[in-house]
């Protein structure tokens, strides 16, 4: 490895450990864990403004509910974070609703569905041919054994239709010489 690359990896791993001390980072690192479970889902922390974080809020209920615990959550968010926040502002501006893309997929188009199985009347148009095809293949083949046996001796134990050759060696079929044996 030349030195070189071994300076971009240490540059890249410089980039990642700063970007990581940003204070947004800290927050979003540490924001589930100060908030709970059930307040992470309806919060989404956007940004720090002059030591001010402000977050998302799915509903003004949210945000009027949680305006009112922000001093403790501050207190907690503070306590990991580098350098302290002076406050919280919780408002449903900037609010992206997580489930917008799953509920995208299921109302969107059927080819989108990932059970989608292909447009069924291509297959329907496909069928006939292949099942027609089976058919006469089948009868075909009855057919030709059906001429078969006609033409060949019948073995005189169990009345099938047996090969001359078979009938020559046992007198019976292969099958009746084989109950003999
Ligand atoms: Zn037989």
């Amino acid at each position: 490895m030349s030195l070189k690359s071994i300076n971009d990896i240490l540059g890249v791993l410089e980039q990642q450990a700063r970007w990581q001390e940003q204070p947004f980072q800290k927050v979003l690192q540490f924001w589930a864990e100060v908030v709970g479970a059930v307040v992470i889902n309806h919060t989404q922390p956007l940004v720090i403004q002059r030591d001010v974080l402000r977050v998302a809020t799915s509903s003004a209920a949210w945000a009027q509910n949680l305006a009112f615990k922000r001093q403790i959550i501050l207190l907690q968010l503070n306590e990991k974070l580098p350098k302290p926040l002076v406050d919280i502002r919780f408002s449903t501006a900037g609010w992206q609703r997580p489930s917008a893309k799953p509920q995208q997929q299921l109302t969107g188009l059927p080819q989108e569905h990932p059970s989608y199985l292909g447009n069924l009347s291509n297959i329907r148009r496909d069928e006939p041919p292949v099942l027609e095809n089976a058919q006469t293949a089948f009868g075909q083949w009855a057919e030709k054994m059906q001429v078969r046996s006609h033409g060949l001796p019948l073995c005189p134990q169990c009345q099938s239709p047996t090969p001359p050759g078979e009938l020559q060696r046992w007198q019976v079929c292969a099958i009746c010489a084989s109950k003999q044996f």
